[in-house]
């Protein structure tokens, strides 16, 4: 087989233009039209350190016919409805869907269960919680099919390359429907318009090869005998038994980590971070990052912010998270009583608004351990989403206050438009997050108005809370056999535990505990 790697730089219009990215990257290899046989794009990243945003472009132009492995199917699933070894996976979402597939490829049977509904039917409990305020506790943008990453932005890069293969589970959302262009992008995402299609897609591979998935299904208690895990029981009182339990419910699932304390299963309280959501128009986003306000083809522009910060306990760090360009800010709270906020887009990205939270690092210092124990984190943030939501009036609408008037320490008059579709309420957000993380908020937002030229500006607004960035509480685990340390046969996985924070390495980290349970039967 003949092929040559090439890498250039092109233009948007150039690189965009299917036809004249082809010519060009010939040329690079010095071919003409006709010379080639296929060319496969290995990697797409923008570069907009100069006045003008070039395009790189890295490919494989072939002079041959390209090898099979380039188009997948690249994972071929055996049928595992007669398998004698059950595992039970608590939670549909990238951990616990990911963990079940690869329980099928290793010749184990799955049986899912899932407090929330299929994709389809969640939709119009996000509709209510959107339009009524109604938060239903089992069905919202965290908990139902595909967990809390199907109404999402579906960014895919992780920085946990190390801990798996993260090249093997982009090609298996590509081999359940994704784009391919997540394979070859820099900054790879789905959007959520995409991801339910690809979720559901993921849930037929597990009923089509033998697996189980039960929605509306919440566990509500361990089977526990001596020190091993022997089944989970069902809201319904329903037992079901298996030889292992992978336990991915997600960072809300604050009933679970309630129920693991009830029965004396070992956590641990853990550090995360908490903040707002700052919306700006995407235009001014565009117009810091790309040097002009029209952006043509590129993508709706995005950054990537941190700042330490100074204040009582020493330095903690504020930074950007989960960065939404062309999106929305959504309603991500799990109970009523309490606001929640989080970010969105479609796969264009094409709203008018630029979303990110801007969180600040909390330590176990700066929780109330004494008073609450391991469930420390996990109140403090309760607390703040509480207050958050008695402050602007005890519905899903959620306090806001204008970025320059928040860094001024001034009431804001009147609010922007926003993309949050409940709604917003002027209040002060010291008062809903306390002198000391607003303070910490206030160094940050200074530091980065001075990185991105008009950042810090009454155009843009801040939205409370931005609070489950990760969970706050850790089941721990052995690393050798990935098994809690003291029940066998429990296998903590994914975010909820702390071994994971977003849809990639959520889905790792279920690949990883279904080859854990394997091999301990
Ligand atoms: P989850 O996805 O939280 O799944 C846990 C599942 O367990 C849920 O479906 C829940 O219903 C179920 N469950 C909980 N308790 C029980 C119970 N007792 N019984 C049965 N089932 C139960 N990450 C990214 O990488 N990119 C993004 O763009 C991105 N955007 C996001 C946008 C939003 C609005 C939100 C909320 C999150 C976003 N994230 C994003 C984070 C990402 O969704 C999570 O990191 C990821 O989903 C974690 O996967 P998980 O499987 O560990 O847990």
């Amino acid at each position: 087989m003949q092929k040559r790697e090439v890498e250039i730089v092109l233009s948007p219009a150039e690189a965009y233009d299917e036809l004249a990215r082809y010519r060009a990257l010939l040329e690079a290899a010095g071919l003409k039209p006709g010379e080639a046989d296929f060319v496969h794009l290995l990697r797409r990243s923008i570069d907009a350190r100069g006045r003008n945003v070039g395009v790189r472009l890295r490919a494989d132009v072939y002079q041959t016919p390209p090898p099979r492995e380039l188009f997948g199917p690249w994972v071929q699933y055996q049928n595992v409805a007669h398998s004698t070894k059950r595992v039970v996976v608590v939670g549909a979402g990238p951990a616990g869907l990911f963990a079940a597939l690869r329980c099928i490829e290793l010749g184990l049977k799955p049986i899912v269960l899932e407090r929330g509904k299929d994709v389809r039917t969640r939709r119009r409990d996000l509709a209510a919680l959107n339009k009524e305020h109604v938060v239903n506790p089992d069905s919202n943008y965290c908990f139902g099919e595909g967990g809390a990453g199907t109404y999402s932005d579906g960014k895919l890069y992780t920085r946990s390359k190390k801990r798996g293969d993260v090249q093997r589970i982009l090609r298996l959302l590509v081999q359940h429907g994704a784009t391919p262009e997540i394979l070859v992008d820099a900054h790879p995402h789905i959007g959520t318009n995409k991801l339910p299609y690809v979720v559901q897609a993921l849930r037929q591979t597990v009923l089509d090869h033998g697996g189980e998935v039960r929605f509306e299904t919440r566990v509500d208690d361990l089977i526990l005998q001596q020190n091993r895990i022997r089944g989970v029981v069902t809201h319904a009182g329903e037992e079901i038994i298996g030889d292992a339990v992978i336990l991915a419910t997600g960072h809300s699932a604050r009933d679970i980590y309630e129920l693991l304390l009830r029965r004396q299963v070992r956590i641990e309280a853990k550090p995360f971070a908490l903040g707002v959501r700052v919306e700006h128009p995407q235009v001014l986003i565009d117009q810091a990052q790309y040097h002009r306000a029209d952006r043509g083809q590129l993508p709706a522009a995005s950054y990537s912010l941190v700042q330490q910060t100074d204040g009582p306990g020493g330095q903690r760090g504020v930074f950007s998270f989960c960065m939404c360009p062309g999106g929305f800010i959504v309603p991500a709270a799990t109970a009523q009583g309490e606001v929640v906020v989080n970010g969105m887009s479609p796969s264009r990205r094409d709203s008018r608004f630029a979303n990110s939270g801007i969180v600040v690092a909390i330590e176990p210092e700066d929780m109330n351990l004494k008073r609450y124990g391991v469930m420390a984190g996990l109140r403090f943030q309760q607390e703040i989403e509480q207050r958050a939501c008695q402050l602007a009036g005890n519905t899903q609408l959620a306090p806001a206050q204008l970025l320059g008037d928040f860094v001024q320490k001034r009431t804001s008059r009147t609010l922007l438009e926003t993309s949050y579709q409940p709604g917003l309420v002027s209040v002060p957000m010291d008062e809903v997050l306390g002198a000391v993380l607003a303070d910490r908020l206030r160094q940050g937002f200074r530091a980065f108005g001075r990185k991105i030229p008009g950042y810090t500006t009454n155009d843009a607004q801040i939205v409370g809370v931005e609070s489950r960035t990760s969970a706050p509480v850790r089941i721990p685990r052995l690393p050798e056999t990935l098994e809690h340390p003291e029940v066998r046969g429990l296998f903590p996985c994914g975010e909820g535990a702390g071994f994971a924070g977003g849809i990639v390495s959520a889905a790792m980290d279920g690949e990883r505990c279904a080859e854990a349970v394997l091999a301990t039967l």
